[in-house]
């Protein structure tokens, strides 16, 4: 029997809404970037969105904000959107993800169109495939380390660092200006995205992993009911991580992205659910979790903006200054911190 994978819905409408907007707001900043290279006013607005593209900043703002109570005013926006990503993780599964990361949604596209074309995608053998998922964790707890060493001075002081400052034009800087290693680990990271469902969220990304270990608390858990369950398994036919929900009254793995693709396909009514497990049970339907992630975030949002946590308090002038610097000149290089320097002396 021949599975229909693809299923149009509400999730599907969110990826593309944000994905055109980060293509947008990434044009944004490339033209505010440009312009604040030149010699007359800054006129585009800079998009404090981009800073999405930060997370190990935000992680180290928040373990900052979690000893001190002081917000980043750098790259506030950064706090924000991991905020945001580990609520709604925490709420329904790894659902930030699924929903709204624009690498999660291309990576998705990518297995989805490698799986019409060549009509599969190709599987790993299962000895492989352990070690390659944990990587996305040892890099996860790579950057954690690190951070977890770091005390409030030392994240301050990278924090307010020129470097840190312009690390989101670095971030744009690496796109549009690649070298030819970036280009060729690209290339392969889209080839692979292609035969291999879910390359990059499955085997490499930290910032899954780290969404993957909040889920593990998840008030939200995909539900099976065996008493109806007729193993059909179109749930893992059209799941991303081929997780054998078909098999399991429930699923609890971190590696569940609550995309909810399998309660959409399953054809028995009431068999296969999304529910909340605490305090109450109430079975989710794809639009009201679409609904309340996106009202989710445009409240983080509006209450950021209010109070101040949005938008960062580098001045277009501080901002003009720093990027007419040579981008690469030793005064925007990465920071050294006093842990760092004493091992290098020892
Ligand atoms: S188990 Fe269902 S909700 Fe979880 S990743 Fe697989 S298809 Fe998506
Ligand atoms: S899709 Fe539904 S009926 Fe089919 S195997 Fe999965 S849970 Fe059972």
């Amino acid at each position: 029997m021949k599975i229909k994978i693809a299923v149009w819905n509400i999730r599907n409408w969110i990826q593309l809404g944000l994905f055109v907007f980060t293509i947008g707001i990434g044009f944004q900043f490339y033209l505010f970037v440009k312009q604040s290279s030149g010699d007359g006013e800054i006129t585009i607005a800079r998009p404090a969105g981009v800073e999405g593209f930060l997370p190990i900043g935000a992680l180290m703002a928040w373990k900052r904000f979690l000893l001190t109570g002081e917000w980043d005013t750098i790259h506030p926006a950064a706090m924000v959107i991991l905020g945001f990503a580990v609520s709604i993780s925490f709420l329904f599964k790894k659902s930030f993800c699924s929903w709204f990361c624009p690498v999660g949604t291309l990576s998705e596209w990518l297995w989805k169109t490698g799986e019409r074309v060549i009509g599969k995608n190709f599987t790993i053998y299962k000895w492989i495939e352990l070690p390659l998922r944990s990587v996305k964790y040892f890099l996860l707890f790579f950057f954690v380390y690190i951070i977890a060493r770091m005390n409030s001075a030392d994240i301050y002081a990278f924090l307010q660092s020129p470097y840190y400052k312009i690390a989101d034009v670095k971030m744009l800087n690496f796109f549009i200006r690649m070298s030819p290693a970036t280009v060729w680990v690209i290339t392969g990271l889209i080839v692979g995205s292609i035969v291999i469902r879910n390359f990059w969220c499955r085997y490499l990304c930290p910032y899954g992993a780290l969404m993957g270990i909040v889920s593990l608390f998840s008030l939200s858990r995909i539900i099976r009911n065996p008493k109806t369950c007729i193993q059909c398994s179109r749930c893992v036919e059209v799941c991303p991580s081929y997780l054998p929900v078909n098999l399991k009254n429930r699923i609890d793995t971190p590696e569940c992205s609550g995309c909810m693709d399998c309660t959409n396909v399953c054809p028995v009514d009431k068999t296969l659910y999304f529910q909340n497990i605490f305090p109450k049970k109430i079975v989710w339907k794809t639009s009201v979790v679409g609904v309340s992630a996106i009202l989710i975030l445009a409240g983080s949002i509006y209450l950021a903006q209010i109070t101040g946590r949005w938008q960062t308090h580098v001045s277009k002038q501080e901002f003009k200054k720093m990027r007419l610097m040579m981008i690469d000149s030793p005064e925007l290089t990465h920071p050294t911190f006093p842990a760092q320097k004493q091992q290098r002396s020892d």
